[in-house]
């Protein structure tokens, strides 16, 4: 949750934090990630939900996942199923095969050598 005591909007003061976002009057609205989002079927979804950052003043809202951690790593694991998914069945283009790889280093799943070879991988079928 943020620190920032003001309003983006306004610059108020009057705050409201962690409050409660509902879709309807029952359940809380929350994100999600899959797992294996090329999956057919049984794709894994792992949610969290949102909590609101309230403008007592004007209104303007933030909004804030929780347990975003856990969420993260989720995203992680997915973004690299996608990779090795894409290695054997060459259902993406060069380009998102390329991406992919990017996001992976970017993120610290894989060192700079092994960024290199799977690029390089990926590059010699061209
Ligand atoms: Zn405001």
């Amino acid at each position: 949750m943020s620190e920032r005591e003001k309003c983006a909007k306004c610059e108020s003061t009057r705050i409201m934090n962690d409050v409660r976002v509902v879709g309807n009057l029952s359940e809380s609205l929350g994100i999600q990630v899959q797992k294996k989002p090329r999956a057919k079927v049984f794709k894994g979804t792992v949610g969290v939900n949102l909590k609101a950052r309230v403008c007592a003043t004007c209104g303007y809202t933030e909004l804030y996942a929780v347990d975003l951690e856990n969420l993260n790593q989720v995203h992680n694991r997915a973004l690299a199923g996608e990779l090795s998914l894409s290695e054997s069945t060459e259902a993406l283009s060069i380009e998102d095969r390329l991406h992919t790889v990017n996001n992976l280093l970017e993120k610290g799943l894989i060192n700079e050598s092994e960024h290199a070879a799977k690029r390089a991988t990926i590059l010699e079928e061209v």
